[in-house]
């Protein structure tokens, strides 16, 4: 087994490594506290390709693969879990126009994502009513001549308000069974009749801006309909498959930053007369974070890898997502025991990364989910 990166892996980590040190980490706390949208960072991360990692240089991508995205998700959650997000679901709807889309919506959407012509993209499948049953979705979509209206309230849209583009799953047969009455649709900024709420108040992740959408008589041309009629749950589906690869990577960033900064301090901070990394105590943290971190990175990579070589990856990007999410959050209460106080001050960076990962347990699936289809893809296979 080779776990070496090829040349191209390299340049995007590198890449957005770069991107992660000198814009993102230095600028994090004060977004956080702020609740800033990090508008000039995204420009600039969307200038230097990193919204079109895995989509074909035809189109404007980087060409490079979901080993090289979750190498550069990771980098940027290290330096701005919030930012990471944000970059995260922006890949997640040009893969899907990538997927599912025809040639014109790829020159006229994906070709601007890519070129990091909008802040950010939005995907829009949960509402105020669904969430881990998605599927009982219901904002309308009716046709009209050459046109669909949308009415109804999407929920929890990550960009929502700063988005150029916002993929949105309605129901449009309401007599079919539930999972085969959606449709997906791409929905430009500034669309009369589509309003954005105002943002959340979250735990963390606060410079991610995430609102409600309000469609109210949205009117939306039919061409702008992402695949036929009635697969929109399938391409939400798709999209959420590899959307956990970058939550993973999310989730493995923030945890690499988190133990980055509690093993400095461990060997900075002394009590009895020595450093606190002495103890043993604290080593044995040390060492538990270190061995989640790379077995939960190896999950990361497996499941990736399967997306690259266009292998059915559903049941290991679920189990990467859960591992991955979980050892984060461990990771990150360890990280601020071993700070101490001062751990749990805005003084460090490890309360932020507390904070940034717990959602990471809940969005793009929960925890409880993953469980589920993990469990109901082992038992199908027998
Ligand atoms: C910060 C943030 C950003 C988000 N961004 C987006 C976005 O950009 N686009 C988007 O569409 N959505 C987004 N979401 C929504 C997110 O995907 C949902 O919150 C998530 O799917 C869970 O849905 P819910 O919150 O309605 O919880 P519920 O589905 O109500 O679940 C509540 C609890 O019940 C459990 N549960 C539910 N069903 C089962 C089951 N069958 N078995 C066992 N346990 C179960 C859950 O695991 C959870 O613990 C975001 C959410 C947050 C918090």
């Amino acid at each position: 087994m080779d776990f070496a990166l090829n040349d191209i892996q390299e340049a995007i980590r590198d890449v957005a490594r770069r991107a992660s040190q000198k814009l993102l980490a230095l600028n994090a706390a004060a977004y956080d506290e702020g609740a800033i949208f990090p508008e000039e960072n995204l420009k600039a991360l969307g200038e230097m390709g990193l919204f079109g990692v895995n989509i074909p240089e035809r189109w404007g991508g980087a060409e490079a693969g979901a080993v090289s995205y979750a190498l550069a998700i990771r980098e940027l959650a290290a330096g701005c879990a919030a930012t990471a997000v944000t970059v995260a679901v922006t890949n997640m709807v040009a893969e899907a126009i990538n997927t599912f889309g025809d040639e014109v919506q790829k020159a006229r959407y994906l070709t601007q994502i890519t070129a990091g012509a909008y802040p950010a993209a939005s995907f829009s499948l949960s509402e105020p009513g669904s969430g881990s049953d998605a599927a009982s979705l219901r904002a309308t979509a009716v046709r009209e001549g050459d046109e669909y209206v949308l009415n109804g309230t999407k929920a929890w849209v990550t960009s929502g308000g700063h988005a150029g583009l916002y993929l949105v799953m309605a129901r449009t047969d309401p007599d079919a069974p539930p999972a085969k009455g959606i449709s997906a649709f791409l929905v430009e900024a500034g669309t009369p009749g589509m309003t954005a709420s105002k943002p959340e108040k979250k735990l963390g992740l606060r410079a991610s801006t995430t609102t409600e959408l309000v469609f109210e008589g949205c009117r939306v041309p039919a061409e702008n309909r992402l695949g036929p009629e009635g697969i929109g749950f399938q391409i939400a589906m798709t999209a959420l498959d590899g959307g956990r690869i970058g939550v993973s990577a999310q989730a493995c960033g923030i945890a690499t930053a988190a133990h980055e900064a509690a093993t400095r301090y461990a060997t900075e901070r002394a009590q009895f007369g020595r450093p606190i990394g002495d103890f043993q105590a604290i080593q044995w943290m040390i060492a538990d974070s270190a061995t989640q971190l790379e077995a939960a990175w190896l999950l990361c990579l497996r499941a990736a890898s399967l997306k690259d070589a266009k292998v059915r990856f559903t049941r290991e990007a679920a189990m990467s997502k859960v591992f991955c999410t979980e050892a984060a959050n461990e990771i990150c209460h360890r990280a601020v025991q071993i700070l101490g106080g001062y751990g749990y001050t805005r003084e460090y960076p490890v309360e932020r990364h507390l904070r940034d990962a717990r959602v990471t347990r809940i969005y793009e699936g929960t925890s409880e989910v993953q469980r589920v289809v993990i469990a109901r893809e082992i038992l199908k296979s027998l």
